[in-house]
């Protein structure tokens, strides 16, 4: 009788074991300018110029911000 726990995993399931990847190869790692960590994706602003990573870009609520910084407001009324 076959033992269903003793077949070999697929080459590609062995590989995203050992790497992370389906080919086997590392995957290259990127660092972010903005904060120097490792990361996997680049946040861009309209003019496609990077301005953080997932490691440090993190999304704030707008009025939370605004009444935040209120007494800093400058702003001509
Ligand atoms: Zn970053």
């Amino acid at each position: 009788m076959m033992d269903i726990n003793n077949i070999p995993d697929h080459p590609v399931v062995q590989n995203m074991m050992g790497t992370g990847t389906p080919d086997g190869e590392l995957a290259t790692e990127h660092i972010c300018p903005k904060c120097g960590e490792y990361c996997d994706f680049f946040y861009l602003d309209m003019d496609k110029e990077i301005v953080g990573c997932e490691n440090c870009i993190a999304m704030y609520d707008a009025e939370d911000y605004y009444l935040e910084h209120e007494e800093n407001d400058d702003r001509e009324e």
